[in-house]
């Protein structure tokens, strides 16, 4: 991270290394929450209840960011638990956050997320909606919105969706940007990155899904 940070520079941004820790249990949190780590990520609501809140209370100063969809009928749970939010990218849901939020006196940092290469199955708002989307957040519903994110089509190379991530980081008026992950984290520092999201070089290869 050091090494992309020069490259982006001078003068080198802070970059925050996200771990995400999906699919894994508490026995291989453990040792990078005893080395300091503090930021987690992870991307199902119900998967991190089963283990977050034990660890929370066990280690203080941890930020968990919610890095996966957010239905709104878990909006209530992810406030509860969550610290940062990384998946904003529908009005009903902003509208859902914010009301929760306002109920629980809480305001916890937002990032909208983008569907920066425009692929149907995923998540995120078109980037030419993006920051008007943001305007929204902000004056409509109210919510805390620090940045955008985004996870960029698989097969293609991403430092241009990267950059075009930081383009639209600056219309939009937004400090972080939430971009890379184990196999392009380099790339995202050197294009701008505040948060990287890092997942299996961190823990080792995880299990095929379903
Ligand atoms: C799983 C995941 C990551 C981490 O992926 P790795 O390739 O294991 O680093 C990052 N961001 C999101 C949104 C994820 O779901």
């Amino acid at each position: 991270m050091a090494k992309a940070q020069k490259r982006f520079g001078p003068p080198p941004q802070k970059v925050d290394l996200v771990a995400v820790s999906k699919t894994f249990g508490a026995v291989d949190i453990l040792p990078l929450l005893e080395a300091g780590q503090r930021q987690f990520g992870e991307n199902r609501v119900q998967e991190a209840q089963t283990k977050w809140p034990e660890l929370k209370s066990a280690f203080e100063g941890v930020e968990l960011h919610l890095i996966g969809p957010l239905q709104t009928n878990k909006v209530k749970d992810a406030v509860a638990l969550f610290d940062v939010i990384e998946t904003v990218d529908r009005d009903k849901l902003a509208r859902a956050l914010a009301a929760e939020m306002e109920k629980t006196g809480s305001r916890l940092p937002c990032f909208v997320q983008v569907n920066i290469g425009g692929e149907n199955q995923k998540a995120g708002i078109a980037p030419g909606d993006a920051v008007a989307f943001v305007d929204r957040c902000r004056n409509e519903h109210g919510l805390n919105i620090v940045g955008l994110m985004c996870i960029p089509p698989v097969d293609d190379a991403p430092g241009p969706y990267f950059a075009q991530l930081a383009e639209l980081s600056k219309l939009a008026q937004v400090d972080s940007l939430s971009m890379g992950m184990s196999a392009d984290f380099e790339t995202a520092i050197a294009v701008g990155a505040t948060h990287v999201r890092v997942g299996s070089a961190l823990f080792g290869s995880r299990p095929p899904l379903g």
